[in-house]
């Protein structure tokens, strides 16, 4: 590259916040599903989810027993029994009381359920001998967890296995969720091979293809497509042509950069994608391009694992939140570094760190080794990026500084 060249590229590099802001300018929400419950795990919710009942939906007992009038200790004739969803269909009367489940409706005229562990066999047949009772004594009140009209999940709610959960007790059976981003996935160089084939000279095992399909699926998307494409402007152009007509994402790594076999920046300009930023003040990562055709988003990361890697989270990854209309600032929090980290004089850096929970908040340390833009281990047992702002010098230990959670 020529040296002016190169100065004219670092002076048109924005900051990872304005890179952002342009990708989530550019997504609009996918459009809503209904879907079943066994359907909607992962998923984002699209709906505010009211609940029309109150949950528990009557007072229930708490216990196995008899429920009672609350009162002094006495000996009580058992005139009935109530299961959970079979009621008793009869009152509890002064000097009655009526054997009890868990769940169980608690029967008209009831104060309060002795637990069975609590009483006594009476002298007589079918009575009881129970303790002094407090009234509300082990009843769950009807509503206590949920009142009828209740507002319980608002839209953009990821839906995990307690938000299914919750959806199920107020009787929902589906649920309006955003549909899920289809990516397609390409990765470019000569050099690539698939795993689990020989190695000829020259030649590299593709991590990319694997690292950023883990990406993508644990971010909601569907990948519709995986594919190596050798270092040819055709080949490059017809896999990516391919992609932008079926994706909502597409996903390229490699081949991104000014090298004489860097075709993918050509390829998307002469498919009609239009640019929206290349080059990010970001250490790894800083040839990253980004483009959009039509409502299609276009991601050209770098080759190098790392890089790709991050730049998948700093970028792909709010994109296909804020398509499935969840937050994409989720993942963002701050922690305290544990040691000092150099700071990079002109970009900002994402470091790979570990979190550890301390007295006052999260502690980040460097995962061990190299972090290399090449040295995928230093991924390993990372929790996070840690977001370094450029400068002279090296941020302290002590300093909080912005996490993105991987
Ligand atoms: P590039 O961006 O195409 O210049 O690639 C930069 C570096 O990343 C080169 O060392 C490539 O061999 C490497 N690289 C590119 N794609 C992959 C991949 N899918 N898996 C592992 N390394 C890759
Ligand atoms: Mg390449």
């Amino acid at each position: 590259m020529l040296a002016t060249e190169k100065m004219r590229r670092m002076a048109d590099l924005i900051a990872i916040a304005e890179a952002r802001r342009r990708v989530l300018e550019a997504v609009r929400t996918l459009p809503a599903e209904q879907l079943g419950l066994m359907q909607a795990l992962g998923r984002v919710l699209t709906e505010n989810v009211e609940s029309p009942i109150d949950v528990p939906p009557f007072d229930s007992s708490a216990m196995d027993g008899y429920a009672v009038i609350g009162g002094p200790a006495a000996e009580l004739e058992v005139v009935a029994e109530a299961r959970a969803g079979h009621p008793a269909g009869v009152p509890v009367r002064p000097g009655t009381a009526i054997e009890i489940s868990t769940g169980a409706a608690v029967p008209e005229g009831a104060t309060a359920v002795v637990p069975v562990e609590d009483t006594e066999p009476g002298a007589a047949p079918d009575t009881v001998r129970v303790p002094a009772t407090v009234g509300g004594t082990n009843i769950r009140r009807a509503g206590e967890d949920v009142r009828a009209g209740e507002a319980v999940l608002p839209s953009g709610t990821p839906l995990g296995p307690a938000e299914l959960g919750v959806a199920a007790s107020v009787g929902r059976g589906s649920l309006a969720c955003a549909g899920r981003p289809r990516v397609a996935l390409l990765v470019t160089g000569d050099e690539l091979t698939e795993p689990g084939e020989p190695l000829e000279p020259g030649r590299i095992y593709s991590s990319n293809g694997y690292a950023l399909m883990g990406q993508a699926v644990r971010a909601g998307a569907e990948l519709i497509g995986r594919e190596r494409v050798p270092d040819t402007a055709e080949a490059t152009r017809a896999a990516l042509g391919r992609a932008l007509d079926v994706a909502n994402v597409v996903v390229v790594s490699g081949g991104v950069s000014v090298g004489p076999h860097d075709h993918v920046k050509a390829a998307l300009a002469a498919l009609g994608a239009e640019q929206r930023f290349w080059g990010v003040s970001l250490r790894p990562g800083k040839p990253v391009w980004f483009g959009t055709r039509g409502e299609t988003l276009a991601f050209g990361l770098p080759g190098n694992p790392v890089s790709a890697m991050v730049t998948f989270q700093l970028f792909v990854r709010p994109a296909l939140a804020a398509l499935q209309g969840a937050d994409p600032s989720a993942t963002r929090t701050t922690a305290v570094l544990e040691q000092p980290i150099a700071r990079n004089p002109r970009r900002e850096q994402a470091v790979r760190v570990r979190l550890r929970a301390a007295d006052g908040g999260w502690v980040a340390s460097p995962t061990s080794g190299a972090q290399g833009s090449h040295v995928l281990t230093s991924m390993l047992g990372a929790d996070a990026l840690a977001l370094i702002g450029p400068g002279d010098g090296e941020a302290p230990a002590g300093e909080r500084v912005e996490m993105e959670l991987l």
